[in-house]
């Protein structure tokens, strides 16, 4: 799926290139050594390359002052050769995510995490999605999902995926049952599921009795086992013998969160061209 997509995109880029002369342009912020955020920034740095966008890290260190980032994240705004801007979480302790989120541009927060854009989604008006979210909408629309009527379940309500992602299901006109750590009897609700996703952090914590035979399951959780093995929050051997179809972890959710990701940044660009007709498919919210 994820290589339909970058190929999608390639030819977006080029149709792109022959409006505009040059290709999108995506700046990521990072600040500070966190691993993780390490390893996601060199794949989109990555997959922008193969895709034929332009891509560049502004790598910041640990002490940077708020007033030091913002004021970088003022002059992307400002920058007419930046489409897309993405700060890489998490931030140094002394740095305030919502301070980010106040500060980037609604136009250029190709991840959504700007309370506006999360509004406009709130409300049903086009936004750039949270990518992750967006990445698990994605697959649903390319297997084909029903979402209509259909009883969808999200495990996990946080700000980057539980809760955008409920948004874009009741678009789809699905039933959503959103549950969390508060929850009493998980598999009450999880055994109702037609499209259940989970997204909590707890390895292989959804086993084959929690699914309804013929759900299809999301797994979103990347857990590291202490060899160092990386596993899902659903338990894969078992409840691919029930589910009609699931994602495995690692190479489902995770790689096509980055290429969503780029595709909005791509969106964010014809969007700045005010040609939205040239807006490729679905991912932004009618
Ligand atoms: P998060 O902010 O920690 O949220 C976890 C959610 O799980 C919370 O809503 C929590 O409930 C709920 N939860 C915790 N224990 C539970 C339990 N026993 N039963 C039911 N719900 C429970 O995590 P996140 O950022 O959404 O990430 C979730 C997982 O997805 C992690 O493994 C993360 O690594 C992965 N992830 C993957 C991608 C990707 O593939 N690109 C992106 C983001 C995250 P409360 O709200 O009640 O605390």
């Amino acid at each position: 799926m994820g290589a339909e997509i970058k190929a999608e995109l390639r030819n977006d880029v080029k149709r792109y290139i022959q409006v505009c002369g040059e290709p999108p342009s995506l700046v990521i912020v990072r600040v500070g050594g966190d691993a993780a955020s390490g390893v996601y920034t060199k794949a989109i740095l990555r997959i922008a390359d193969e895709i034929g966008m332009n891509a560049r890290l502004e790598h910041l260190p640990t002490h940077t002052s708020p007033d030091e980032l913002r004021s970088l994240l003022l002059q992307l705004n400002n920058d007419r050769t930046v489409q897309g801007i993405l700060v890489q979480m998490p931030l140094p302790a002394h740095l305030s995510q919502r301070m980010v989120a106040d500060t980037v541009i609604s136009s250029k927060d190709i991840d959504g995490i700007s309370p506006r854009s999360a509004g406009d989604l709130f409300l049903g008006l086009p936004s750039f999605l949270p990518s992750t979210a967006a990445a698990v909408m994605e697959i649903l629309e390319r297997i084909q999902a029903p979402l209509e009527g259909k009883r969808a379940v999200i495990v996990g309500r946080s700000n980057v995926v539980g809760k955008p992602l409920a948004m874009m299901l009741l678009q789809k006109n699905a039933t959503v049952t959103i549950c969390h750590s508060r929850t009493t009897n998980l598999p009450d609700f999880t055994r109702q599921a037609d499209v259940l996703v989970v997204a909590v952090g707890r390895a292989n914590m959804i086993t084959a009795d929690m699914v309804r035979p013929g759900a299809i399951v999301i797994d979103v959780g990347i857990n590291a086992l202490p060899d160092g093995t990386l596993v899902g929050d659903v338990d894969f051997a078992s409840v691919q013998q029930v589910a009609a179809a699931l994602t495995p972890t690692p190479g489902g959710v995770g790689p096509l969160t980055n290429i969503v990701l780029l595709k909005q940044c791509i969106q964010a660009a014809w969007q700045e061209l005010g040609n939205n007709q040239q807006i490729p498919g679905e991912v932004l919210q009618s």
